[in-house]
């Protein structure tokens, strides 16, 4: 592949990943309402999450569409934003890119130091009739208790254990309902027998998942090509934890790109490789059905709304990351108020203003679901005036649809 295309490809994946990311908040506003008619905290939480990125942070102040010079599409600069990690697809992707960022620099310097990070997964038996809060929580509590467990307490003293960095995860599947797990990145000295470890974690997981009230955990799964993989506990060294870290990089979707979103987007119904549901992806199944229902159709998926509207609940409250900020306090990365700012000021130096729009501009913009379509045609080179152009003409006419106007003006 020539550079030339290479670049293009990435600026399609890069305009892909910032649709697909719009379309979600657009669905989240679809399903949210449902969880509305049930008077719970969690709802309150989730009506954030809908209004995301609808007005100006500052009153009266306007909004900017910049380009970082690295990066392959422009971005909203001063709009509202909501910090979900578990609901928001605009959100969540900002937070894990700097999660990310933070987890690099804290591997840098422990290897640095001379030691090595263990991926170690975390999962226990679950049926389709499991809730997923009280799995979920029953968990987190076992996974607390692993921590304070003796082998633990050795592995600080005898193995250098500085950290343990815990993200927690749902996939949903058919067959067996909501499946939560957990990775946990173990910042430790070099030298330790992974395989050895691991049989000694999995005998007290085993015995803490039966005192949580969850299921006997199998010691191993068979893999496709007949090796053994640990399943209640596995640890993984080194291309694991690399992996891991592109995987949070991105809205999860992406790593399934290939499969199961574009499947998604194109309207089949497939699923995945392995079977299984990310949240975002239950998500825009739930949405295409209120679609559908407004249309007088029958829905195809109609598991998806429950699904959808039981994460919200289990995860209210909730974090999806511990023992980060800890560990970068241990390895003395941590960035300083002055560091972060000066950072910030690069960073906003460097960006490429190619429109700002006052807030009327930004209401009509909002209300007409462009808040993408602006992005993408500022991206293609469109000057501000072309695009307000647009703006004006489909809001004397706003019954036409977008697609229609674009297939006219691009
Ligand atoms: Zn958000």
């Amino acid at each position: 592949m020539s550079i030339y295309s290479e670049n293009l490809e990435k600026k399609r994946i890069a305009e892909d990943n910032l649709r697909r990311k719009f379309s979600l908040l657009d669905d989240l506003k679809k399903v949210v309402p449902w969880r509305m008619e049930i008077e719970s905290r969690d709802s309150k939480s989730a009506l954030k999450a809908m209004t995301c990125m609808t007005f100006s942070i500052e009153k009266d102040s306007n909004l900017r569409v910049v380009k970082a010079p690295d990066s392959g599409m422009p971005g909203w600069k001063g709009f509202n934003v909501c910090n979900s990690v578990f609901l928001c697809a605009i959100c969540s992707s900002r937070e894990r890119a700097e999660r990310a960022n933070r987890l690099k620099r804290c591997i840098a310097q422990h290897e640095l130091n001379g030691g090595i990070v263990l991926m170690m997964t975390l999962t226990a038996p679950h049926t389709r009739d499991d809730g997923l809060k009280l799995t979920r929580g029953a968990l987190k509590s076992a996974s607390r208790s692993l921590g304070d467990s003796k082998i633990f307490r050795r592995l600080r003293i005898e193995s250098g254990l500085i950290g343990v960095v815990r993200a927690w995860e749902e996939t949903f599947a058919h067959a067996n309902g909501w499946h939560p797990h957990s990775h946990q990145l173990l910042f430790l000295d070099a030298g330790i027998d992974a395989g050895h470890l691991r049989g000694q974690i999995f005998k007290v997981w085993k015995k803490l998942c039966l005192k949580n009230g969850l299921m006997k955990p199998e010691e191993f799964t068979r893999e496709s090509d007949g090796s053994l993989k640990g399943l209640g506990v596995n640890i993984q060294e080194g291309n694991a934890v690399a992996n891991y870290l592109m995987k949070s990089e991105e809205l999860e979707t992406r790593s399934q790109s290939e499969g199961l979103a574009y499947e998604l987007t194109a309207g089949d119904q497939k699923i995945g490789k392995k079977g299984s549901f990310l949240p975002f992806d239950i998500l825009r199944l739930a949405a295409k059905d209120i679609d559908l229902k407004k249309r007088g159709l029958p829905a195809q998926n109609a598991w998806a709304l429950p699904v959808f509207l039981e994460y919200v609940e289990a995860t209210f409250g909730t974090r999806m990351v511990t023992g980060l900020t800890a560990l970068e306090g241990k390895l003395e990365v941590q960035q300083t108020v002055e560091e972060v700012d000066q950072e910030r000021e690069e960073y906003e130096a460097s960006l490429l203003v190619l429109a700002v729009f006052d807030r009327f501009k930004v209401k009509e913009i909002v209300h007409l679901k462009l808040r993408f379509e602006v992005l993408a045609w500022l991206g293609k080179d469109m000057s501000q005036k072309e695009v307000e152009d647009i703006i004006n003409r489909m809001i004397a006419k706003s019954d036409i649809p977008i697609k229609q106007f674009e297939k006219v003006l691009l």
